[in-house]
């Protein structure tokens, strides 16, 4: 017999929920009512399911396959070393997704997916250093 008190069930399931409830509630594009529920869901509980240094590892693989190059609006204003990398977030080959509903995949936030590009646009494919590991530059 299964307890009552399960109705929360472990952490993950809350992320399946939270994944349904954002395609039931959709993006403001509305790319997100192309993507396959369930899939979509189990994708999102998966990675959080993942270690934080796992997750880091799996956004900058998809952010270097989604990376569409940056854009040089402007060529006087070359000095700003703020670049306009331009991201194609996508569910699949076939399938864009805008920025929010690709958030809402992986369950992350703006800034989390900010630092992780900031991070590989300075350090490249390198894991971030968690905690207190100290490393001697070279
Ligand atoms: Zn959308």
């Amino acid at each position: 017999m299964k307890s009552n008190n399960e109705n929360n069930k472990h952490n993950g399931s809350n992320e399946h929920q939270k994944a349904i409830d954002f395609l039931e509630k959709r993006c403001n594009c509305g790319c997100s009512s192309r993507i396959p529920k369930e899939q979509f869901a189990e994708l999102r509980e998966s990675f959080q399911a993942l270690s934080k240094s796992e997750q880091d590892i799996f956004l900058m693989a998809q952010l270097k396959a989604m990376d569409g190059g940056s854009t040089s609006t402007s060529r006087r204003l070359k000095k700003k070393t703020r670049s306009n990398k331009r991201t194609f977030y996508h569910w699949d080959h076939n399938t864009l997704l805008c920025q929010e509903t690709y958030l809402n995949m992986l369950g992350i936030g703006r800034t989390y997916f900010e630092n992780i590009r900031n991070h590989l646009i300075n350090n490249g494919l390198l894991p971030r250093i968690h905690g207190n590991i100290k490393r001697i530059p070279q």
